[in-house]
């Protein structure tokens, strides 16, 4: 909803500016040229925030052991069928396999649970 409100927006400023460079008031260079350098701005910035939640796998801390008789957590590929298991947790974010996220699944031990 947000992108189709902003496509309106930038439909009604290119009519907008193709009306007033039509009638002489106002060149549309004036116009399109500073809304093409913020476009190629806000194109730069989301590349950039993209390498930063790209780099989700690297670790903030150090590694924490997991307790296996609280928890245990695997990892499965949904590629070849490889399945692991987490001893130690680095970061938050899952192993890959295959070119691909593996999904987590977390058991809690018979038992753990009073
Ligand atoms: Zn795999």
């Amino acid at each position: 909803m947000r992108l189709l409100v902003a496509w309106i927006a930038v439909g009604v400023v290119v009519a907008l500016v193709a009306l007033l460079d039509r009638a002489g008031v106002l060149p549309a260079r004036y116009v399109l040229a500073p809304l093409l350098g913020l476009l190629i701005l806000a194109i730069g910035r989301a590349s950039l925030r993209s390498f930063r939640s790209g780099a989700a796998h690297i670790p903030d801390g150090p590694p924490r052991p997991l307790d296996l008789a609280q928890e245990r957590v695997t990892y499965a590929c949904g590629g070849c069928g490889a399945e692991v298991l987490l001893l130690v947790r680095g970061t938050e974010v899952g192993p890959r396999h295959c070119g691909e996220r593996m999904t987590e699944r977390r058991e809690v031990p018979r038992g753990s649970v009073r």
